[in-house]
This record gives C-alpha cells, structure tokens and sequence, in this order.
C-alpha cells in the first residue's frame, strides 16, 4: 500500500533526493567509492558544497553581502550561536511557541532579553499582533513557522531592527526578502534533507560587532572564512540537501512551490471546514501554517479520535497524531508533500465521515 508520509521532522523527501542518495552511497560522482567514504576535501566533494551554496543563493534570492553555511549541531545550537554571535546588549524576541521559548532561554544566557508579545496563554494557538519592538534591540527574533502548534508568519514582520529567524519548518516553502534578516536558520529536516545539516544565512556586515569572545566552533566567521570546511561537514546530509535543491530549482523555484503548498492547504483547511468530525486547531485564518496543520476532532466526536488514528492508518496515512502538548492531529505538508497524498488524506476524512 501506498504510504503518504505527514511526518513533522525527519519527514518526507523528494524521490529524487532519495534515488540520487541511493545511487551515491555506492558510487558518488564516479569516484567508485561511497559519498560517505569520500574526504570532504576531495574536489568532488568540495564541488557539492559549492553548488549547495550556489542553490540556496539563487532560490532564495540572496542579496551581496551574505554567506550561506552548512553546519551541524541543529537548529537548537542556532537558538545560542545567533545571539553569540549579534546580540551585543539587547534583544527582542517573539515567543510564538515551545521552540521559541528554548530559543528565548538560550539567549538569556548572553544578554538581556525583551520578549514584545507571546501566546502562551491560549497554547500558542495565535500568533501575537501589535507588539511594539525596540529601537534599541541589536535585532528581533522569530519563528516563521510553529511546527508543533501550527501557526506562522506568512510575512516577513515590519520591524525598526533587523530580523532573526528560525526558518527550520518553512524554508523554501515561500518567498522571503533576505534583505530584512541578518541571520535565517533551520534544520534541514523538514524542507531540505536528512538531519544532520542546519542552513544559516548570515549578513557579514553584521558580525564582528560584540565585544565577548565567541568559542571558535560558535563563531559563524570560521565557518564563512572556511566555506562550512572548518572541520568536517555532515557530507551525506549535504549531499542530500544539494539533491533537494536541484529537484525544487527544477520545479521551478520557491515561487512555484509557494503556489503548490497554497493549494495543499488551502484544500486540507477547506476539508477542516466543512467536515462535521473535524476543526482546526488554529482559528485566526491568517496564522495557519501551511506546513503543519493541526486539528482535533470536534467536540460531539472527540471519542472517535482513536478510530479515525486507526482509519487512517488503515489507509496508509503515517506521522499524523498531533504532538503531546496540543493533542489531537498535525499533518505536515512540506514541500516534498504531493498534492496526491493531500488528497488521499481528505479522502480517508470524508470516507470515515460517512461511517459515522
Ligand atoms: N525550530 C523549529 C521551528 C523546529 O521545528 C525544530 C524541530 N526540528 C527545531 C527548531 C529544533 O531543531 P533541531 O532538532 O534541528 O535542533
């Protein structure tokens, strides 16, 4: 049976990514060795690494004056390495959910932080408006996209400072204007490759301006000054994400799949709707997430949430019982999602509606 795979992260990846991992974990770039048996120094590799950089360039559009690294450690050594690196006194932070509170708490470590709004009281199920941010912030934190509640910026924020993102569950799924960020980071396991490999965009301009020492493997300038070759890179999960980016350059860039991840959601929010069994989660329209949608079952029904859990199951649908701290189901639908497996789940929605 065919699986159609919603996990949050690691999570679905193109085919193509993972037939060229396939082919290269035997015979990488006719080397006859294996990409993980390859030195990471050896032109062969050096040339995945420079195209990887390229790709991400490109696709998203990445002013002059920017570096594009691949390091390792996850987006959770981002939620320190960023305010090492920029935060020189104060920074504000908007805590939209549990990611970024751990980013909050690691920033508290190294100077005074001013969270402008959070939506811990309703469970993160909003995104906060009309916060004001200070002028006097080295620079303003986001998570674009809440991966466990399933809310998200859909735009890039106004602010008088610039911006610092985790982009982990969003990246590459929608335009972005790069200018406005002096550092976007994310995981790769979502929207890019395996784990093991975290993307970080980082303005030079804007480093070199705090007055601590930062540990040599916290410091983005080693890992600019060494083209992400400082010590050795995470090579097969590099590898993997240059696949991805070619397969999404071939399907015509971020703005072709910000077009297809609108019809996915726009047909599984418009199921939600209408189905008597189910709600989503998040209510305020505009923050819904088109990356992780999550909804329960809706009150009169709640019982049946198990049976539904099996249903879909029964009918190949993996990775969508919700996280523990909301409950209920999240399907991800990053940008390796067809709109075919989209479809399936609504079919085994409505299909498990007429058995009620
Ligand atoms: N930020 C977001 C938005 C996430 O979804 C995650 C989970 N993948 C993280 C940070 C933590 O990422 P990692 O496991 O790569 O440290």
């Amino acid at each position: 049976m065919k699986k159609h795979n919603f996990y949050a992260g690691p999570s679905i990846l193109p085919e193509f990514t993972k037939q060229k991992v396939a082919e290269a974990a035997i015979d990488f770039a006719g080397t006859g060795l294996s990409v993980m048996e390859v030195s990471h120094r050896s032109k062969e590799f050096v040339a995945v690494m420079d195209k990887a950089i390229e790709l991400v360039k490109e696709l998203l559009h990445v002013p002059e004056g920017y570096s594009v690294l691949f390091l390792q450690g996850g987006a959770s050594t981002q939620f320190l390495m960023a305010p090492y690196n920029l935060l020189k006194k104060k920074a504000a932070y908007l805590n939209t959910g549990s990611w970024s509170s751990k980013a909050i708490k690691e920033a508290k470590l190294i100077g005074e932080i001013v969270e402008v709004a959070s939506s811990k009281d309703a469970n993160f199920n909003y995104i906060p408006k009309g916060f004001v941010i200070p002028e006097d912030a080295d620079y303003f934190h986001i998570t674009s996209n809440n991966t466990i509640f399933g809310t998200a910026l859909l735009t890039d924020p106004v602010s008088p400072v610039p911006l610092v993102a985790d982009m982990s569950s969003d990246i590459f799924s929608r335009l972005i204007d790069v200018s406005k960020y002096d550092v976007i980071y994310a995981g790769a396991q979502k929207n890019l490759g395996p784990s093991g490999a975290t993307l970080v965009i980082v303005k030079d301009d804007a480093l070199g301006k705090v007055d601590r020492p930062i540990p040599t493997m916290l410091n983005y300038q080693t890992h600019i000054d060494k083209v992400s070759m400082f010590n050795t890179p995470s090579v097969l999960p590099v590898f993997a994400c240059l696949q991805t980016l070619i397969w999404l350059k071939e399907k015509g860039g971020v703005e072709a799949m910000e077009k297809i991840n609108i019809e996915k959601a726009t047909l599984l929010y418009d199921e939600l709707d209408r189905n008597i069994l189910f709600e989503p989660n998040i209510k305020v329209v505009e923050d819904r997430s088109r990356m992780n949608v999550t909804f329960v079952m809706t009150p009169e029904y709640a019982e049946q949430e198990k049976a539904f859990l099996d249903f879909a199951t029964s009918k190949g649908m993996v990775g969508i019982k919700g996280h523990r701290s909301v409950g209920g189901f999240r399907a991800s639908i990053y940008n390796a999602m067809p709109v075919d497996s989209v479809k399936a789940m609504i079919g085994a929605m409505q299909e498990f509606e007429q058995t009620i």
